[in-house]
């Protein structure tokens, strides 16, 4: 009986050691071809210098659908199809124009609508200006006080936060849902300084909340350079010496159907079970969306080629998603998430990479337990740990995939992390290009998530 039991303990010492040396082999060609033969770094200057700007609802985000469904068949994917979506279609005509008034001086700065707003008046709007630091100083400044005025959100990024995501999403609430609340209380108009740490002269755009049958005010971003000088005149000046004037021309047009870019590989042992990875197709309209998404699309495309050249067959269907709309509506997602749960895929995990395309550093898990991240680490963190893609912990995933954790029951969710340095200096703005992604970083990145990919497949979660 001992004897057995020995003997029994042995074959599955040994079964384990062969499994680990078949997963370090198997991730060690995974590398060798994404920097070897890598595609995506080619694919993403197409991508950006060819289509470029492809915010939702417009021509080029056609396009872009168009050539990606086309990249995905050349890759010999099992599958790939379109999945319908209708989009919001938002533009921001001309370009917007902003001074500060100082007296008889107008000292004109630089400022972007912010995705989703209302245009001014044709003539534009000038009116005093209320610094603020958050919503709590607009409720607590009242009507009395906000009534025909410009609110100027102006808390800045907290450097204190190692990772800048976390200071994009304290900090963001400003650009989210400032012009909606600064309304309510009678505003004319909303300025909010740029969400980014950096000093510098680019406004950067993103999305706001607007309220389709409510009032709604023109809201734009200002330059972080620009936002300090008006702060300044504020304090020096005081009011009604300082004015603001701006004017934009942006509009939101009926939706337009767009679509879903899906390639799949269809699982050997379990084609209905699914791994999903993905990133957004659309951008904003400043920039080429080389970062934001461009390197994540072409990451989540990458790893499935990669499993295709080494002849990696998964046991669970793979899918690689590019989703439209994540900017301004994240219909592709919701949408995803809603055709999935109708057709009753399993999902066993959906990654999103939407963080950058810059050195990667792990994985997050969304909404896990300690027990759950500590397994995770005990399996798998001595097997990336080589190609410094080990730090696996809680934390957010995805706009995209969030949908998933509602009307798929038992989905992980897991953000790819690389480092966030530099991410927000360039994000929603015209210096978001592909000149600026390093060939290197993204394909360690998308080699990092296949690698993912291919444990969960083999090993489940
Ligand atoms: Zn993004």
């Amino acid at each position: 009986m001992k004897k057995t039991f020995t003997l029994l303990c042995a074959a599955m010492v040994s079964a384990t050691l062969a499994n680990a040396q078949q997963d370090s082999l198997t991730i060690r060609k995974i590398y060798d071809e994404a920097l070897v033969n890598g595609k995506s770094y080619e694919s993403l200057r197409y991508l950006c210098k060819n289509i470029g700007q492809r915010i939702s609802g417009s021509a080029n985000a056609q396009k872009a659908v168009e050539w990606s469904k086309k990249l995905m068949e050349s890759y010999g994917f099992d599958k790939v199809y379109l999945q319908e979506v209708m989009v919001p279609h938002w533009v921001r005509g001309e370009k917007e124009t902003a001074f500060i008034i100082d007296g008889k001086n107008r000292i004109p700065v630089p400022i972007a609508a912010l995705g989703m707003t209302v245009a001014t008046p044709k003539e534009g709007i000038t009116a005093n200006v209320i610094e603020v630091q958050s919503l709590k100083d607009v409720e607590a400044l009242g009507e009395a006080v906000i009534k025909g005025k410009i609110v100027f959100f102006n808390r800045p990024f907290d450097p204190r936060f190692i990772e800048t995501g976390h200071a994009y999403g304290t900090a963001g609430d400003q650009r989210f849902m400032g012009p909606a609340v600064a309304a309510k209380y009678g505003a004319v108009g909303v300025i909010v300084r740029s969400l980014t740490e950096a000093l510098d002269d680019f406004p950067h755009t993103g999305a706001t909340l607007v309220d389709k049958d409510g009032k709604n005010i023109p809201a734009a971003a200002i330059s972080t350079k620009a936002a300090n000088k008006l702060s300044i005149m504020l304090k020096m000046r005081k009011l009604p010496l300082v004015k603001f004037y701006f004017k934009q021309s942006c509009q939101l047009l009926p939706d337009v159907l767009s679509y879903n870019v899906v390639g799949e590989l269809t699982g050997t042992e379990h084609p209905n079970k699914f791994i999903t990875v993905g990133g957004h197709l659309d951008s904003w309209d400043l920039a080429e969306g080389a970062h934001d998404d461009g390197t994540g699309v072409m990451q989540s495309a990458e790893a499935l080629r990669v499993f295709k050249a080494i002849g990696y067959r998964p046991k669970n269907s793979v899918r690689a998603v590019f989703f439209m709309n994540e900017e301004n509506g994240h219909k592709g997602g919701l949408k995803y998430a809603e055709l999935a749960a109708q057709n009753k895929e399993e999902h066993i995990a959906a990654i999103e990479t939407d963080e950058g395309g810059f050195t990667p550093r792990g994985f997050s898990f969304s909404d896990v337990s300690k027990e759950f991240i500590q397994k995770v680490n005990t399996n798998w963190k001595a097997i990336l740990e080589p190609y410094e893609v080990d730090q696996l912990t809680i934390g957010g995933a995805g706009t995209d995939i969030e949908p998933m954790k509602e009307k798929l029951p038992g989905v992980i969710l897991i953000g790819f992390r690389p480092d966030s340095q530099r991410y927000f200096d360039i994000h929603h703005t015209p210096n978001d290009v592909f000149e600026n992604v390093n060939k290197r970083e993204l394909e360690l990145g998308g080699a990092g998530i296949a690698a993912l990919i291919y444990l969960i497949d083999q090993h489940g979660l």
